[in-house]
C-alpha cells in the first residue's frame, strides 16, 4: 500500500482496458494504483495469436501483448497490486471511494472500474481442456484459423447469428447447434444466417461433451436431443460458443446503475457513471463490440474522464480520508 492519505485514482481490472487507463493516468502525473487480480492480463492471456490488434503485422501472442501493456503501464508510475479487489465503497454523492483489497483499503477520489466480462461456458466435460484447441468464444477473433473446416455455433441468440455468418466467410460449413427449435435472435438475424449456402441447422439439441481427434485438438461433439434423448456425434474442428457474457459488475451491484444483462451503465458516449468520480470500461460496458482494441479506446476514456474530473473538483482538505472512513 502507498503511504498517501488517499489516491488520486485506483482502477480495478488488468486487462486492455485497466492497462490503458493506467498507461493515460500514470502519463498525466496522477499515480494511478492499478488492482489487477491474480488473473492478471485478462481475456487474451487465454488466447494465442492476436492478429487484429494495431500495430503488429505479424500478429502477437495474447500473454505477451499483455505483459507489454503492463510493462508500458509500470513504466510510467502505475503501481500494481496483484491481488483480487475484495469489496467497493462508493460515495454516491463523490468524494472519497473506498476499494478493498482483503485487509487493505485504499481511498480515492476517482475509482476506474475495467473488470471485464466472462463468456458463459457450457460446463461440459472437454470444453476446458480444449479451448484454444478448437474450442473458442470468440468468432470476430478466431474464425479465420478455421478455413476450410467443419465447424458449429452453440447458441441461439443475435450474437450465435452475427457470429456464424462471419465464421461462414472462412469455415467449409457451420452448424448451428441450439437447445429448442425456437430461437431468441430477431427475425431479421435468422432471415440472414438463413440466406448463407454454409449454414446449416441442428435443433433441438444439446451439446453433451467435445472430444479431441487424433492431432490432440477438437474432432467432433457428442450432442443429445432434447426431445427423444438420442445421442449423436457431430464431426468438427472448431465450435464457437456464443451463449451470453457474464459482466463482472458484482463488485459494484447496487452501487452503480447496471442494465438487464448486468453491464455498468454510462452516460452518453462517455465513461462516467451515475456515481461522481466513478467511471467504467471495456468489456464491462459493452454488449456490442467486445474487442482488444476497443476495450483498449475506452481505457483511455476513462483515464481522459477522470483526470477531467479531477481537475474540476478540488483534492479533498488532509484528514478528509480519515473522516470518510
Ligand atoms: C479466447 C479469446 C480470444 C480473444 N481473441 C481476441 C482477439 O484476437 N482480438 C481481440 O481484439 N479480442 C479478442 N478477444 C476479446 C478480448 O480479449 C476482450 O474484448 C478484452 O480482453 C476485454 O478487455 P477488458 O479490459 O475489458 O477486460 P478483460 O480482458 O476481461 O480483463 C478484466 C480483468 O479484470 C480482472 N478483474 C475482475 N474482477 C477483479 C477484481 N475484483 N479485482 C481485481 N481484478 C479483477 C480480471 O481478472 C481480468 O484480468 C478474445 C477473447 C477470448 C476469450
Amino acid at each position: 500500500m502507498s503511504d498517501r492519505p488517499y489516491e488520486n485514482v485506483v482502477i480495478v481490472g488488468s486487462g486492455p482496458a485497466g492497462y490503458t487507463a493506467a498507461l493515460y493516468t500514470a502519463r498525466a502525473n496522477l499515480e494511478p494504483v492499478v488492482i489487477e487480480g491474480f488473473a492478471w492480463g485478462g481475456l487474451l492471456q487465454q488466447t494465442t495469436d492476436v492478429e487484429n490488434y494495431p500495430g503488429f503485422p505479424a500478429g502477437i501472442m495474447g500473454p505477451e501483448l499483455m505483459q507489454q501493456m503492463r510493462d508500458q503501464a509500470e513504466r510510467f508510475g502505475a503501481q500494481l497490486v496483484t491481488d483480487e479487489a475484495t469489496a467497493v465503497e462508493l460515495a454516491p454523492d463523490g468524494g472519497l471511494h473506498r476499494v478493498h483489497v482483503g485487509d487493505d483499503v485504499y481511498s480515492t477520489r476517482a475509482v476506474i472500474l475495467a473488470m471485464g466480462a466472462q463468456h458463459r461456458k457450457l460446463g461440459i466435460p472437454g470444453e476446458e481442456a480444449l479451448v484454444g484447441r478448437g474450442v473458442s468464444y470468440c468468432a470476430t477473433c478466431d474464425a479465420a484459423f478455421y478455413r476450410d473446416v467443419p465447424t458449429a455455433i452453440v447458441g441461439g441468440g443475435d450474437s450465435a447469428m452475427e457470429e456464424a455468418m462471419f465464421l461462414a466467410k472462412f469455415a467449409a460449413k457451420v452448424v448451428i447447434v441450439h437447445r429448442r427449435d425456437e430461437f431468441r435472435a430477431s427475425k431479421i438475424m435468422l432471415e440472414r444466417a438463413r440466406s448463407v449456402p454454409n449454414i446449416e441447422w441442428l435443433t433441438p439439441y444439446a451439446v453433451e461433451s467435445f472430444e479431441p481427434g487424433d492431432a490432440g485438438t477438437l474432432g467432433r461433439a457428442w450432442l443429445r436431443h432434447t426431445g427423444d434423448g438420442s445421442l449423436r456425434e457431430l464431426e468438427l474442428a472448431g465450435a464457437f460458443i456464443a451463449v451470453g457474457h457474464e459482466p463482472q459488475s458484482q463488485l459494484v451491484a447496487g452501487q452503480v446503475e447496471v442494465d438487464d444483462g448486468g453491464y455498468v451503465a454510462t452516460e452518453g458516449r462517455s465513461t462516467r457513471t451515475r456515481v461522481p468520480g466513478v467511471f467504467a470500461a471495456g468489456d464491462l460496458v459493452d454488449h456490442t463490440y467486445r474487442q482488444a482494441v476497443t476495450a483498449a479506446g475506452s481505457g483511455c476514456q476513462a483515464a481522459l474522464d477522470a483526470e477531467w474530473y479531477l481537475r474540476d473538483n478540488p483534492a479533498p482538505a488532509p484528514g478528509a480520508a480519515a473522516a470518510s472512513v
